[in-house]
């Protein structure tokens, strides 16, 4: 036996030891396994364990001496009866059932302790100590023990801790990582030092490439709307110590890409303070904005053709209304009938365009276009439609292209019609100079397709792809010059794909654009 002087020495001797293992590495296991090791030694016991609880409260071995680890599925069993006996506090049952559990391990260990840690009174776990005497348990005895199972207990909590704090990291790594936002962390010198997927889209840098460099090069602005960092920076933005939240940097404008492209974008800019009140980072958050932009853009656009649009009927209506009105003229029966002809007229434009926008606008909630099917002769509709608008012009030809056999297929003829006009009326209206309309059409077993091919001047290629969204002209002093909405097309192809169809245009600048339509016979 020890005295008590050796006692006390080893006791210090290996406390030190423990929590040297505690604050030099955060190895759970290997401060268990010393800690049990202690334990045992201090005792002179033959076999220790620790288990430990989980967040379920269930108690699992973690560290073991003196008994392989084989026999820890076994033990575990045991440990859970010896559990539930001692939430029962019946110390004598408690007792019996380490006995037993002693026994199944190695008949020969016949006395048991039963230590649990705990930290900041929650229980974390449970070392036992067996050995193969009664020698009697001394306060030291359990003081030691106490002492270790403290020690073990701030190991446990601070590797749980460590282990939160590594999931929150990597939870928080990965949230950044996949915001559909950019996201850039930046150092207090406005040095880069984090950069997530999305600002490399936006950007078209590489993370690899930017961490390092100053924020100034990477999210340059070609063109500020709004805020400014430089100006905010020398204004002595950010202010430490302001808690309200609110000392949110705003800035928006046109960034210049590493490509050469540029991106509307709207940057928040949030600081981040130490304890002490010191700036630690600037988290800048980057949101494409461009197609908020472009919707703003359209509406502006929108505003201003539909009003003019509107204006020009109205206008015309109330001055040929002004004049039949006249007190001190009479006018003669032709005269009335001329006048009243042009408001009809007029009134019917009005119409039309409010239609065409109601229409526009139920696309676009996604309601779609409801069709009237029947049958559908396309060559009387263009014939038909081709006869009116001969009267309104004398400058453009019109020739008909249809096989004799053109079949009749199923659709809606007022739509369809509308579409035709539509078409015509550009080829006029884009063919300044006037010159041949051509509308023919081909037929196969499946489909059949329409084209209005006329000599006008044609789109650009890059404006090819727009002119079907709504509200978009090609801009240009000849559509300043004619009248339209930019939603002519973008109906066209809202009504032949309601008909399961496609539209497309073949065009070359200065020489003429084709209108191709493509639908199924049935
Ligand atoms: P709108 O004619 O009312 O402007 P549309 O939707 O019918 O609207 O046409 C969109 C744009 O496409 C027009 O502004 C015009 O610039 C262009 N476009 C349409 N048809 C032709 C054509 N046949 N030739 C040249 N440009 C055309």
């Amino acid at each position: 036996m020890l005295s008590l002087l050796d006692f006390r020495v080893r006791q210090r001797d290996f406390l030190l030891e423990i929590s040297k293992a505690i604050t030099s590495r955060l190895d759970l296991n290997e401060v268990l396994k010393r800690v049990v090791n202690a334990s045992v030694a201090m005792l002179a016991g033959q076999v220790g364990i620790i288990a430990l609880r989980d967040d379920q409260g269930e108690y699992h071995i973690q560290a073991v001496l003196g008994l392989s680890r084989e026999r820890i599925p076994e033990l575990n069993t045991r440990l859970v009866e010896v559990i539930q006996t001692a939430s029962a506090r019946d110390t004598e049952l408690v007792n019996a059932r380490l006995r037993e559990m002693a026994a199944i391990i190695d008949k020969r260990l016949i006395q048991s302790f039963a230590i649990p840690l705990s930290f900041g009174g929650e229980a974390v776990g449970l070392m036992l100590v067996f050995r193969n005497f009664q020698g009697g348990a001394t306060p030291d005895d359990i003081q030691v023990l106490q002492s270790f199972a403290d020690q073990a207990a701030i190991a446990v909590h601070n590797a749980q801790l460590y282990e939160r704090m590594n999931f929150d990291r990597k939870q928080l790594a990965a949230v950044v990582q996949h915001s559909a936002d950019g996201v850039v962390i930046l150092d207090a010198s406005l040095t880069i030092i984090s950069f997530n997927h999305a600002v490399e889209r936006l950007t078209a840098w590489m993370a690899e490439d930017a961490i390092g460099l100053k924020v100034e090069e990477v999210l340059a602005l070609a063109r500020v709307e709004k805020g400014d960092l430089h100006r905010a920076l020398e204004n002595g933005w950010p202010y430490a110590g302001d808690e309200s939240g609110d000392d949110t940097l705003y800035v928006e404008g046109d960034l210049l890409r590493r490509d050469g492209l540029t991106t509307s974008v709207g940057i928040h800019y949030a600081p981040l303070f130490t304890a002490e009140g010191k700036l630690a980072n600037v988290i800048a958050n980057v949101r494409d904005i461009s197609n908020f932009r472009q919707a703003q853009q359209m509406q502006n656009v929108f505003i201003s053709t539909v009003s003019h649009e509107l204006k020009t009927p109205v206008a015309l209506i109330k001055g040929y209304a002004a004049t039949l009105r006249r007190e001190d003229v009479t006018w003669d029966d032709a005269f009335v009938r001329e006048y009243s002809g042009v408001i009809e007229e007029e009134a019917d434009r009005l119409t039309e365009l409010i239609e065409d926008l109601l229409t526009a606008s139920r696309i676009q909630a996604d309601r779609g276009l409801s069709l009237i099917p029947g049958d559908m002769n396309i060559v009387e509709i263009v014939r038909r439609s081709v006869a009116r608008f001969q009267t309104q012009t004398e400058n453009h030809k019109f020739e008909l292209d249809f096989p004799k056999d053109f079949p009749v297929i199923l659709g809606d003829e007022t739509r369809f019609r509308q579409v035709v006009d539509n078409l015509l009326s550009n080829a006029i209206k884009y063919s300044p100079n006037g010159g041949t309309i051509t509308v023919g059409g081909t037929a196969d077993e499946n489909t059949v397709t329409l084209y209005v091919r006329d000599e006008g001047v044609g789109i650009k290629e890059s404006d090819i792809e727009r002119i079907f969204d709504r509200f978009y002209r090609v801009d240009g002093a000849l559509s300043r010059k004619t009248q339209g909405t930019g939603l002519g097309l973008f109906l066209s192809k809202a009504i032949v794909e309601a008909h399961g169809g496609t539209i497309r245009v073949e065009s070359t600048p200065g020489k003429g654009s084709t209108f191709i339509i493509t639908l199924p016979r049935s």
